[in-house]
């Protein structure tokens, strides 16, 4: 079996590389072993964090860290590959809010977190002043949203001094079957059982439309038209159930992110290999890659789990399989190993210098990941290969955490590992 291209990995960084590659008219395969960072993202995308336009702060900041993944790739062509991811989610039906600054998000927790592109469904906080009461409400039983604790936790912020926070619990009698066991009362449960009443023609929007309506109502502040809710309604797009609702009860209604399983995370990651699959690409899942062939400092094929003796093989490769996370590296008692090249990792040799003793200290461990050449050509026995190249958290010389830099490294270097393979072929 031949490709053109041969993408390992099926998150933000390997749909990157493969909606680019596909849409160029290559044979492109994905091959991703399970879930993704996305699952358990907010599906929003950081760029860098910054006090005024991330964009604007970019070249010093390239300039200072010579090695980062995004000096491999220059501002312009960061700015390309998420107006590209702009594009592709437009087209799905998921359209990304930003402005000209990072926007903040509201966390399932109450805090804001800064970032750069957000669903449009998203709560929040933009130029515009917050209003004046807001409504958090979760719905019974459900564990994975607390408003109490969100709404506390908002309250401390200067933008919403002025507001009145609200909240409230929703009821609705057909999720009673899932709080007798609260392991099936996830987003994902609560989500399905909107999408198949509505394809079943039954009507539980008109329930919920119903109880935020008696919210509002009972909470004695008339002025009350903006509620935010967990992000359960749907699998699928959001959007338009959203809409549906605003329309019922005359309210504004946001979702936020709730504790893993995030699906506002995993409907981007659905939008965008729908997009992918439209464009003609192939996407084979539960598909662990195990190793590689070579010639020389080329790689042949790749071979899987489940392949038996089969070589997957291609003309390049691009190695998208994430950080720790998603074994995309492996921390053994010997050290840091990339599993499927056995490629060039960066690290440091002693074990006690890799994490900081506080949570909340600087862990050298984010920086860890594999080492590329200026051109994102994966280094192993210290020179590329030249036909493999690195995207994404599986990278060395980046820290998501410390420099909000997380989806953003994966788009922009997973779009320019495949302007690399276009630009050879
Ligand atoms: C829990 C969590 C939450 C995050 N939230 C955010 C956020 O809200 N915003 C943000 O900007 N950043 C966030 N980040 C940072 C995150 O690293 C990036 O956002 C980005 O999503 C990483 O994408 P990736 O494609 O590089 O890796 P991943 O999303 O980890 O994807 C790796 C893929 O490779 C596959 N894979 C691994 N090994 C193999 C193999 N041997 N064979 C085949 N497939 C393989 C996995 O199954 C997976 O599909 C978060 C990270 C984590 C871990």
């Amino acid at each position: 079996m031949k490709f053109d291209t041969i993408v390992i990995g099926g998150g933000m960084a390997g749909l990157s590389a493969a909606l680019r590659l596909a849409e160029a008219g290559q044979k492109t395969l994905l091959m991703a072993s399970g879930q993704s960072a996305l699952h358990f993202s907010s599906g929003s995308v950081d760029l860098l964090e910054s006090e005024g336009d991330p964009r604007a702060a970019l070249p010093a900041f390239m300039a200072a860290h010579p090695d980062h993944p995004y000096s491999k790739v220059g501002l312009t062509n960061i700015e390309a590959s998420l107006a590209d991811l702009q594009r592709h989610c437009h087209e799905q039906g998921l359209p990304l809010f930003r402005q000209e600054r990072n926007h903040q998000r509201l966390t399932p927790i109450g805090t804001l977190k800064s970032t750069w592109l957000s669903p449009e469904t998203c709560a929040c906080v933009t130029e515009a002043p917050a209003p004046d009461v807001l409504l958090l409400a979760t719905i019974e039983g459900f564990r994975d949203f607390h408003p109490a604790l969100a709404a506390a936790n908002l309250a401390t912020h200067a933008r919403f001094a002025h507001c009145r926070i609200l909240t409230g619990e929703i009821r609705l009698p057909q999720l009673a079957a899932f709080s007798r066991n609260p392991h099936e009362f996830r987003s994902a449960d609560i989500a399905r059982l909107f999408d198949k009443q509505q394809h079943d023609r039954q009507d539980l929007l008109t329930d919920l439309a119903r109880e935020i309506g008696r919210m509002v109502q009972e909470c004695g502040e008339p002025g009350c038209r903006h509620i935010v809710l967990p992000a359960c309604l749907s699998l699928g797009l959001a959007g338009p159930r959203l809409a549906e609702l605003e329309a019922r009860t005359g309210c504004t209604i946001k979702e936020v992110a709730t504790m893993p399983p995030s699906l506002i995370g995993m409907r981007m990651q659905e939008a965008l290999k729908r997009r992918f699959l439209a464009l003609g690409g192939t996407f084979l899942t539960s598909e662990r890659v195990l190793g590689a062939r070579y010639d020389g400092d080329r790689v042949v094929g790749v071979h899987s789990q489940n392949g038996d003796d089969q070589l997957f093989e291609a003309d390049h490769f691009v190695l998208a399989s994430g950080s720790f996370f998603s074994r995309g590296l492996e921390s053994r008692l010997g050290g840091i190993r990339e599993p499927i090249f056995d490629a060039d990792v960066l690290s440091l040799p002693e074990r006690d210098a890799w994490a900081g003793r506080r949570l909340f200290d600087h862990h050298p461990f984010m920086g860890f990941g594999v080492k590329t050449d200026d051109q994102l050509r994966v280094l192993r026995g210290g020179k590329p290969l030249a036909n493999l190249y690195g995207a994404g958290s599986v990278l060395a010389h980046y820290d998501p955490v410390r420099e909000g830099s997380g989806s953003g490294v994966a788009v922009a270097t997973g779009w320019q590992a495949a302007g690399h393979i276009l630009a050879g072929v």
